[in-house]
């Protein structure tokens, strides 16, 4: 089968990273996790005392930083200046700042180029808001992500709460509709459905079916 590119796009805890990666090590493509580069993104603005409001400031650490993915099997470690940030961009702090920073056009130009020049050489699958609409609108296959709230707060309340989180369920079914909000109505890239990508509703779905169901819609396309 050629080397596709495959974009998927949805809201946040709709499980496309979890579905993508697996799909990625079944087909044995790169997986690439663009909301990762975002939150990397985030990470520095903090650690750097960056003021979003500071558009000159925001556009000197676009233009000095340096955002590495290395895939490792089906996974994908992140790296800011060669410092390891994988488990550091997943923290809540991240979580609630990232949208607001993702609205930035500098920095989506700068991440937009990145994930461009990493996609070239097809056999990849990027996950993400934009993928289809804006990073690879020419993408061989192009997914639609999306569950309900509910069934994406519950997901996302027993994976933190495996990870020893006290939040609860209100918590997060609140924190998820608030960026699926925040990316749905910025400016610059929102959140949308691309017109030709196929929708996958996957309420009623677990990991294993999604990945499946994605595959399927991989390979009518490879043929
Ligand atoms: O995928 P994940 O939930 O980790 O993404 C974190 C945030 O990064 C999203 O809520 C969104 O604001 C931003 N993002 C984006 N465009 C992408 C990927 C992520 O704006 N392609």
């Amino acid at each position: 089968m050629r080397k596709l590119t495959v974009a998927i796009d949805g809201p946040a805890g709709a499980g496309k990273s979890s579905a993508a990666r697996l799909v990625a090590g079944r087909l044995q493509y790169l997986y690439i996790d663009t909301g990762a580069m975002y939150r990397a993104f985030t990470w520095a603005m903090i650690r750097k005392k960056v003021d979003i409001h500071d558009s000159q400031a925001v556009q000197t650490l676009a233009d000095t930083i340096d955002i590495r993915l290395e895939p490792l099997a089906d996974q994908c470690r992140v790296f800011v200046n060669n410092q390891e940030v994988t488990e550091a961009i997943r923290t809540k702090n991240i979580s609630s700042c990232v949208s607001s920073v993702a609205a930035l056009a500098v920095v989506r130009e700068k991440l937009v180029q990145l994930q461009r020049t990493m996609a070239e050489e097809g056999g990849v699958i990027l996950d993400g808001r934009d993928i289809g609409t804006v990073v690879l609108p020419n993408a061989d296959v192009k997914i639609f992500l999306t569950a309900s709230v509910a069934s994406r707060a519950k997901r996302r309340f027993l994976e933190m709460q495996a990870k020893g989180s006290t939040d609860t369920l209100d918590d997060i079914a609140r924190s998820i509709a608030a960026r699926d909000d925040m990316d749905s109505h910025r400016a610059v890239s929102p959140l949308r459905r691309a017109d030709d990508a196929i929708l996958l509703d996957n309420s009623e779905l677990n990991l294993e079916q999604t990945a499946d169901a994605i595959m399927d819609l991989i390979l009518k396309k490879g043929r």
